[in-house]
């Protein structure tokens, strides 16, 4: 029987790394297990899962170890991708032949199908629904496990069915569907989850874009009724050369503004795909200023930006474009008469950025206050209160702190704090 308890710890070895994986690594993307951060980060828990279980086997028979090693290296090519998997199988085997070449031999011979079989499912494994992914990998470590039973027991010359180690035998087989399953039904979980999340990011950030198009076609079509004007007048010859060289002038620099506005919109509604790098403060929240400019125009409001250039922070370029703009659009929400937002981006100390987002707006009582960032907790009659939770939820990803300080009547201060990157690493403009 301790023999069958030695074989759950060795379960317990391969559940707590997913947790692991769950708490430190899914928060931080919005796309997960995409990036070669998570991939790497798949395969180095894999492996210390697989090589901690070959720490703690059972030992059926002198030289010949039992233990689950097979589930991670199984996860590490299903999930993990092909490098990854490679690494994990190199890691195993080496330590295995460490341990002794009767056991290594009996893995030489027992493994290559069941990895064979995961390398050839890989690919399409991704793409199947949950309850297949559950039967089919469970299935294969069943039967994986069974060819590694039997041939251990012929290599032995000893009795299948009526061996005395059968308990400890069956144990293994089914531990090894068992835990398969229990891990793939865990991973798929927390994967929906994390799938979710990036979507509600998704479709508040495309609601805001809905509400920004209305006041950019606005916008665009001031320069064109200017350039049209422009056009008109130089279709008479009366006009002066130095004259005509104005007006084209002015034409094509109303062009050029709309030019602007249109791509700065568009560069803000292309889909993003979660990199954190080295990525100038300053700039980011002079380009939010100038996409919400005529929404703010239209509402009477004056932005106000105060940043210092060359500030390098750590962070995904267009997820923080995503939060500057929910709270510049809130701040703007918030002063239904007009009134000024203020944005700064500066130094906060030597390792952290600070930005600010301030209006002069409504404000929000205490309770209010510390009811933000709840998932529709939302005041306006079209609001969908998704815009906070979000922000915060980026902030936390990107290593940062977010604070609020509001009065009722006077207006409202978001703080942000985010880790600095050295000017050096980030190589200066
Ligand atoms: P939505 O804008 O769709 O209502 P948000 O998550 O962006 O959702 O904001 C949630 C709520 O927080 C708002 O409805 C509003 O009551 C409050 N709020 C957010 N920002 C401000 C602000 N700058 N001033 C006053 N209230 C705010
Ligand atoms: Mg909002």
């Amino acid at each position: 029987m301790n023999e069958v308890k030695d074989l759950m710890l060795n379960m317990l070895i391969i559940l707590l790394p997913i947790f692991v994986y769950q708490t430190f690594w899914i928060d931080k993307a919005s796309l997960p297990m995409v990036s070669s951060r998570n991939r790497s980060a798949i395969s180095l828990l894999a492996a210390i899962a697989a090589l901690c279980c070959m720490m703690f086997p059972v030992h059926p028979y002198p030289g010949y170890v039992l233990d689950l090693r097979l589930v991670p290296l199984l996860i590490g090519i299903l999930y993990g991708g092909f490098r990854a998997a490679l690494m994990i199988i190199a890691g195993v085997y080496l330590y295995s032949w460490h341990l002794g070449v009767p056991g290594f031999l009996v893995m030489a011979m027992t493994y290559p199908p069941a990895i064979i079989t995961a390398f050839l499912l890989a690919a399409r494994f991704r793409l199947w629904e949950r309850r297949r992914k559950l039967t089919t990998a469970s299935l294969l470590a069943f039967l994986a496990a069974l060819l590694v039973n039997t041939v251990v027991l012929l290599f032995l010359d000893e009795p299948l069915l009526t061996n005395p180690h059968l308990p400890v035998f069956a144990a293994y087989v089914v531990l090894h569907g068992f835990t398969m399953w229990i891990s793939v039904y865990l991973i798929e979980n927390m994967r929906e989850k994390a799938a979710l999340r990036f979507e509600i990011q998704q479709a508040e950030k495309m609601r805001i874009m809905g509400q920004l198009a209305a006041s950019i076609a606005h916008e665009v079509r001031n320069p064109m009724t200017v350039v049209r004007g422009f056009l008109q007048l130089l279709q008479s010859d009366q006009i002066p050369s130095d004259k005509r060289q104005m007006f084209l002038k002015l034409g094509i620099d109303e062009l050029d503004r709309s030019e602007s506005i249109i791509s700065n919109y568009l560069a803000f509604a292309r889909p993003q795909v979660s990199r954190i790098e080295a990525v100038d403060a300053a700039e980011r929240v002079e380009h939010a200023a100038g996409i919400i400019s005529s929404y703010a125009t239209l509402r009477n409001v004056e932005i106000n930006t105060r940043t210092t250039p060359g500030l390098f922070i750590e962070a995904d370029p267009e997820h923080l474009s995503q939060v500057l703009m929910n709270l510049i659009k809130n701040g703007i929400e918030a002063m239904q008469h007009g009134g000024v937002l203020t944005i700064i981006a500066v130094p906060d100390d030597a390792e952290n950025a600070r930005i600010e987002v301030a209006d002069t707006g409504v404000g929000m009582t205490p309770d209010e206050t510390s009811r933000l960032g709840n998932p529709f907790f939302s005041t306006k009659q079209d609001g969908t209160g998704l815009g906070i939770m979000v922000t915060y939820q980026i902030i936390q990803s990107m290593n940062g702190k977010i604070e609020v300080e509001s009065a009722k009547g006077a207006g409202t201060r978001f703080i942000i704090t985010l880790p600095r990157k050295s000017d050096l690493l980030a190589g200066r403009k």
